[in-house]
């Protein structure tokens, strides 16, 4: 987990233009960095072309990146849906760290979207918006992590998105522990609901809170075999 932050410039590429086998080796290394090494590395090498993604679960990755570019560019995907709580974190890690987060949306789609075609929402919602958020820059970071669920175990640290720029998860390693660890420590931020058993916190029509046992992301599009909504592909 968290560990000393350290610059890796004198040894990565000063072209922002990677190669796969590039990041590929980036990825081996970085398993065994710490998040401030992934995340220093990535502002070193991409800011102001950096984006974070930010989903208002908790702020570490946030307080991370604060630490290492206090201007770093977050932006939070409005999809409409999200519970009031997770607006009112918005808020808190706005004020807490004095950022001015780039919301995106909500966009305007047909009412209750999620009911008649999930997949066409998160489309429309989420993706769509990441894809305009994203436009100008290189490299994106997520706060995702391999214990959230089974399906995100294989995740890795760098790798190549489908827009082809450089995908960051600095947290991919974390544990629950690590991440409750971090937020004690620096007195981190985060959404009321996940005291609540909400462990992965989205849009409201699609979340549940998770019982015990279960994995963080089993609320998520809880009874149907849609897992994600298609930011991490
Ligand atoms: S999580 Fe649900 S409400 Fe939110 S964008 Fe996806 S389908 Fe729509």
């Amino acid at each position: 987990m968290a560990g000393t932050a350290r610059s890796l410039s004198d040894a990565q590429p000063s072209d922002a233009q990677l190669s796969d086998v590039e990041l590929e080796e980036l990825d081996g290394r970085f398993e065994h960095e710490p998040a401030e090494a992934v995340v220093a590395w990535a502002v070193e090498q991409f800011h102001p072309r950096l984006s974070l993604a930010a989903s208002m679960s908790d702020a570490v990755l946030v307080d991370l990146a604060v630490r290492a570019e206090p201007s770093i560019d977050v932006v939070f995907i409005d999809t409409g849906y999200h519970f009031p709580e997770t607006m009112q974190t918005l808020e808190t890690v706005e004020r807490h760290y004095g950022l001015n987060v780039r919301v995106m949306g909500p966009p305007s789609e047909p009412a209750e979207f999620w009911k008649k075609d999930p997949t066409a929402c998160c489309s429309a919602y989420k993706v769509a918006q990441l894809d305009a958020a994203l436009e100008s820059k290189l490299a994106w970071m997520s706060g995702l992590r391999r214990a959230e669920s089974p399906t995100r175990s294989h995740a890795r640290v760098v790798s190549r998105d489908r827009r082809g720029l450089v995908k960051l998860n600095p947290l991919a390693t974390w544990s629950d522990d690590d991440v409750a660890r971090y937020v004690a420590h620096h007195d981190v931020p985060v959404n009321p609901l996940v005291a609540k058993g909400y462990l992965s916190i989205g849009c409201w029509p699609c979340t549940r809170p998770v019982e015990e046992g279960e994995h963080a992301r089993d609320g998520r599009w809880a009874g149907s075999s849609k897992t994600e909504c298609g930011l991490h592909v």
